[in-house]
């Protein structure tokens, strides 16, 4: 253990379509042996000497990110998600290049029961924020708020497609940022779900008519699906507009196919986002717990489906095959 490492005990940690591809290599970056999980809840429990900002007992969340050069400007101004050599990646080892400079066998990601991870990547949560909630903050949160926050301004009109984990968390962020959400899904029970959740409107993915009537209707799209959906959100964009990907495809799904017309006629941007810097992180943390009540409404579409580590295969076995009525899993020991 380092001086700057604190030791967490981990007690809660969300699952997520990432650890699914990195348990089966679909990214072609998995090292192994490899402990996943990049959206941990747990409790400090010790710390290196020259810690300074967090103490024994206190409850933290882990996210995507365990470690960056904190030298370059992006990490100087706490984007080091854009780190310029790279960031550590939480559960990432030397096959994710400069995303995994240590082994990942040195160290384990947030499935582990006790994990080390730098201080300045240990954040501190607010008092009264549900564990359940905090930790997929860590991930999808983070993963949802960045795109939110570098490409929507209040008022923007901001598409969001598929309604999964990620998505559900970017329709509560949006709304409270500001934004007009329309929720685009193939499963058009989803509906209610979007509108309960606050969406403005609904698109079923399935109807060309609804999809015709939304084209150049949406600032900002934010494709959550973690695999190819065969759609041209594109087209959903306005003149100017842009498409983020955050969902990210297995390696053989991962090419891009577009013409460059739309793309030089009507401006439009294609653009990728990944996880927060620790600036945004604790921005996200703050809007949440500001807003409990607006985040925790009582709703079947924003509960959690909690289950335990020992279940940990039926877990992702029902995420993958989307069997899952609750729009997240969270495991706990
Ligand atoms: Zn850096």
């Amino acid at each position: 253990m380092t001086e700057t490492q604190v030791e967490v005990e981990i007690s809660y940690c969300g699952l997520s379509h990432a650890d699914v591809h990195m348990r089966d290599n679909d990214w072609g970056v998995s090292d192994f042996p490899l402990v996943v999980g990049h959206e941990g809840y747990g409790t400090v429990i010790k710390l290196g000497s020259k810690v300074q900002s967090l103490k024994a007992g206190d409850q933290v969340g882990i996210g995507w990110i365990r470690d960056s050069c904190r030298l370059c400007s992006a990490c100087c101004e706490g984007a080091e998600n854009l780190c310029e050599t790279g960031y550590q990646g939480t559960f990432l080892g030397s096959s994710a290049g400069p995303f995994g400079k240590a082994p990942s066998n040195e160290f384990g990601g947030c499935f582990s029961r006790v994990m080390r991870v730098e201080e300045a990547f240990a954040f501190l949560l607010p008092a009264h924020l549900p564990p359940e909630l905090a930790c997929t903050l860590m991930g999808a949160g983070c993963a949802m708020y960045e795109p939110l926050c570098t490409w929507v301004k209040p008022g923007s009109s901001v598409g969001i497609g598929s309604l999964g984990g990620l998505g559900t968390l970017g329709v509560q962020l949006a709304k409270k940022m500001g934004a007009k959400v329309t929720v685009f899904s193939r499963d058009a029970a989803k509906r209610q779900a979007a509108m309960e959740l606050g969406a403005d409107g609904f698109v079923d993915l399935t109807s060309s008519h609804s999809m015709l009537r939304a084209e150049n209707s949406v600032d900002v799209f934010i494709d959550t699906c973690p695999r190819d959906s065969g759609c041209d959100f594109l087209r959903l964009c306005k003149i100017n507009g842009t498409l983020v990907r955050v969902g990210i495809p297995s390696a053989d799904q991962a090419g891009l196919q577009t013409s460059w017309h739309p793309l030089i006629f009507t401006s439009k941007k294609v653009a990728g986002s990944i996880a927060c810097g620790s600036i945004r992180t604790k921005e996200m943390l703050h809007l949440v717990s500001s807003n409990l009540d607006f985040f925790c409404r009582p709703s079947s579409w924003t509960a959690c489906k909690i289950m335990p580590f020992s279940e940990v295969n039926e877990a992702m076995k029902q995420l993958q095959e989307q069997q899952v009525e609750s729009f997240r899993i969270v495991l706990k020991w």
